[in-house]
C-alpha cells in the first residue's frame, strides 16, 4: 500500500467533475479561471471593495491553480483574516461565479442533489470542495479531527444517514491524509487534554494493528501506515453500520471507498477499500493484520 501511484485518482471523483457544469468545457472554463482570479485580485486589492468597479489587470502570470468555483486570493497574499477580508471575498466569489453562470446560486437555492458524501479530516489544508473541483452542491461532508468514525458518534451517524437514506448519495469516501496531526498525536503518548478521547479512537486503531506498526522503523512512514489503516478502519465502520446494511438491503447502490491524500503533492490515491456491499465488507473484515503491511516498506 506504500507504493500508491500518485495519479490513481479516485474514478467516481473523476465523473463527478466531467459531469460538473459549471467546468465542463475545459478551454473555456480554463480562460474564464484565469479572468476569474484576475477579477478577484484586483478587487481583493481594493480597500474599498465595489462589485462594479472591477477591471482586468491581463496579468495571466500570478494566475493560481486553484478551482473556479472557489477560486479566490492565496493564502500567500492574504495575510490578515479579518471579517472585512472575508465579506470581500466572498463577494468577489459570488460575483465570479454569478458572471459566468448567471443562475448558479438560483439552481443551488432550489435543492441539493450530491453524489458523493465525503468524510474527511477537519485539517485546513485537505478542502473537499477544492481538491476534488466540485461545485457548491456537489458533495455532502462531514470532517473532523484525523476523520474518524466511530459507531457511537450521532453526529457523524446522523450525517451519514441523511446522506443514504434522504440524499441518496451513490458514494461514501472515507478520505484520509498524510502529515494528519490527529493520527501523528495518536501515535505519541503526549497528553492534549480533552481531544485525547477523540484521540483514543485512534490509538484503539494503532493498538489493533501494534506488530504491523512496530516493524516500521521510520517515523513518517509509521504515521502514514496508521493514516492509511485509520481510514480503513473508518471505512469499515461505515459499512458496519445499520444505515449501510438497511441500505444494501433494500437493494440501493451505494459504494464505500477509502482514499488518502498527500499534502505534499495535493493528489488522492485509491487505498483499495471498496465496499458496495455485505459480501465485500466479509471479505474486507478477515483480512488479517499483518497482510495489511505486507507491501510495505519496513
Ligand atoms: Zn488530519
Amino acid at each position: 500500500m506504500s507504493s500508491h501511484k500518485a495519479a490513481a485518482v479516485v474514478p467516481i471523483i473523476t465523473s463527478q467533475v466531467e459531469r460538473l457544469a459549471i467546468i465542463d468545457a475545459p478551454k473555456e472554463a480554463h480562460q474564464h479561471q484565469h479572468h476569474i482570479h484576475r477579477l478577484i485580485r484586483k478587487y481583493s486589492s481594493e480597500k474599498d471593495s465595489d462589485e462594479d468597479n472591477l477591471s482586468d489587470d491581463g496579468n495571466d502570470d500570478a494566475c493560481c491553480p486553484r478551482s473556479p468555483v472557489t477560486c479566490g486570493p492565496s493564502p500567500a497574499v492574504e495575510k490578515g483574516h479579518g471579517l472585512s477580508r472575508l465579506l470581500r471575498n466572498n463577494k468577489a466569489w459570488s460575483k465570479a461565479i454569478r458572471e459566468r453562470q448567471p443562475d448558479f446560486f438560483e439552481k443551488c437555492s432550489q435543492g441539493q442533489q450530491p453524489k458523493v458524501f465525503w468524510i474527511g479530516c477537519s485539517d485546513s489544508r485537505v478542502p473537499e470542495n477544492e481538491l476534488l473541483q466540485l461545485a457548491p452542491g456537489e458533495v455532502f461532508t462531514h470532517r473532523n479531527i484525523a476523520n474518524v468514525v466511530v459507531s457511537t458518534d450521532l453526529n457523524c451517524l446522523s450525517v451519514l444517514q441523511y446522506a443514504i437514506d434522504v440524499l441518496k448519495v451513490e458514494h461514501v469516501v472515507v478520505c484520509g491524509h498524510y502529515g494528519c496531526g490527529g493520527v501523528a498525536a495518536a501515535l505519541g503518548d503526549h497528553s492534549y487534554g480533552l481531544i485525547d478521547h477523540w484521540l483514543g479512537n485512534i490509538k484503539e486503531v494503532k493498538q489493533q494493528h501494534r506488530e504491523g506498526l512496530d516493524s516500521i522503523q521510520d517515523t513518517e512512514e509509521k504515521c502514514r501506515a496508521l493514516v492509511e489503516i485509520n481510514a480503513r478502519n473508518s471505512v469499515l465502520t461505515v459499512a458496519k453500520s445499520p444505515i449501510m446494511r438497511a441500505a444494501w438491503e433494500r437493494g440501493q447502490e451505494v459504494e464505500i471507498s477509502g482514499v488518502v491524500y498527500d499534502i505534499k503533492t495535493g493528489l488522492l490515491s485509491e487505498l483499495g477499500y471498496h465496499v458496495k456491499s455485505e459480501k465485500d465488507l466479509n471479505a474486507h473484515l478477515k483480512v488479517e493484520s499483518k497482510d495489511l503491511f505486507a507491501n510495505r516498506a519496513q
